[in-house]
């Protein structure tokens, strides 16, 4: 299943990290980690507990979504696909600078809370 970023970032999806499991004789072992690593916005896995875990993460649909035509379009629809590619697009191209000091918020309402929490009293 291909997986895409609306802003062809090279997002990095963490299904669950590395680790070191203790069996019951106190054994140590490594247990290698997994996780979605996407390139240039691509990442195309047939992993189904990979595929599983990001069908199922909440930030589907929002930081990433399902290639059109795989099947799973229900999921997120098309238009709503759309939508979410067309504002990540803005976003990405958006720069929202504090006017008071170097901060520069992701989105507008990142702005806000910054100016909220930090200039509250200018
Ligand atoms: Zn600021």
């Amino acid at each position: 299943m291909l997986f895409i970023t609306p802003a062809r970032s090279n997002l990095k999806v963490i299904v669950f990290p590395a680790q070191y499991l203790y069996d019951n004789l106190g054994n140590r072992r490594y247990q290698a980690g997994k996780s979605a690593q996407f390139v240039d916005g691509l990442f195309e896995t047939d992993d189904k507990e990979i595929i599983d875990f990001l069908l199922a993460s909440p930030r589907c649909g929002i930081d990433y979504m399902v290639q059109k035509g795989q099947g799973i379009d229900a999921h997120v629809s098309q238009e709503g696909q759309e939508e979410l590619a067309k504002e990540a697009e803005a976003l990405s191209t958006t720069v929202h600078s504090c006017p008071n000091c170097s901060f520069k918020a992701k989105n507008e309402a990142g702005l806000k809370s910054h100016l909220r929490l930090k200039h509250a009293d200018e």
